[in-house]
């Protein structure tokens, strides 16, 4: 893969899965903007990603806040000058399982904020400046949550069956003007998000949970960011260019396991 002037936005690219998506694409050229609310983690990325080289920005953005979004593809464009790629990856678990009626309606909101409606407003604003040079791809990211239960996690869930939804709407929506769009469902990741599960458990609960993750599939361990990064790499690539509206599992075969 060839990403040469190819300019690049990723939400949530400061940390984990979209972290390693922007390593990857940079090793290949592309131009990369990397997005997370936290200036100190995005600052850090950023010197990081610097090692591979110097055309890539970091942008401080909520992606719930419908300004930060529009400003956020404006400000790629205007550094850039384009927008070839986006991966919608930007989110965060529940925090501790909660049943339905133990989750608190502002929490509701806040999570379908981020899931819903921040990916939403990263594609509707991405389409328009897609648009503008015939065409592009998307990637946004969902979850196993989606397609399964793990329990405790129903606005988690309904927010990224949502993001499915997203998906196939708007690849039926805009395949004919060269815009691709797809999913990602990741399984078990070890990044920070997964990493901080652990931590919140005793000890011993954090290693049985640990164990589960690595049985629960056909490959035996937890997976790497790199593993996801590589298949987001392709979808975005010229070598899907057949394939839109499609989620793509990379859970080492969690879903597929009774
Ligand atoms: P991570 O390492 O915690 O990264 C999350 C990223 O999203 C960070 O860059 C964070 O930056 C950013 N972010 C969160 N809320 C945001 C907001 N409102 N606006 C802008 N940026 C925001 O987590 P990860 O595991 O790589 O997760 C990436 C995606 O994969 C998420 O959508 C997650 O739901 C999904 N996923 C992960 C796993 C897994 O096992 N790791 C499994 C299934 C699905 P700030 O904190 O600075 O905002």
């Amino acid at each position: 893969m060839n990403f040469d002037k190819k300019v690049a936005l990723i939400t949530g690219g400061t940390s984990g899965i979209g972290f390693s998506v922007a390593k990857s694409l940079m090793k290949e050229g592309a131009k990369v903007v990397i997005v997370g609310r936290n200036p100190n983690k995005g600052e850090d990325a950023l010197q990081k990603l610097k090692q591979i080289h110097s055309d890539v920005k970091y942008l401080s953005v909520d992606i719930s806040s419908s300004n930060d979004v529009r400003q956020m593809v404006r400000s790629t464009v205007s550094s850039f000058g384009k927008l070839d790629f986006a991966f919608n990856n930007a989110g965060n678990s529940e925090g501790k399982p909660a049943l339905t009626y133990e989750f608190s309606e502002d929490d509701f909101d806040k999570m379908m904020g981020v899931t819903i409606k921040g990916v939403w407003l990263c594609l509707k604003f991405e389409i328009q400046a897609m648009l503008k040079t015939g065409g592009g791809s998307i990637v946004n990211t969902s979850s196993l949550d989606a397609l399964v239960c793990s329990g405790g996690t129903t606005a988690y869930a309904a927010g990224k069956s949502g993001v499915n939804a997203l998906t196939r709407a708007v690849a039926q929506e805009y395949g004919t003007y060269g815009i691709r769009v797809n999913t990602l469902t990741p399984g078990a990741i070890r990044t920070p998000m997964i990493e901080s599960k652990f931590r919140d458990l005793p000890k011993e609960q954090a290693s049985l949970l640990e164990e589960k993750y690595k049985n629960l599939n056909a490959i035996g361990r937890i997976g790497n960011p790199e593993e996801a990064a590589a298949a987001v790499s392709w979808l975005l690539s010229g070598e899907a260019r057949y394939i839109t509206g499609q989620n793509i599992i990379v859970d080492g075969g969690v879903s597929f396991i009774s």
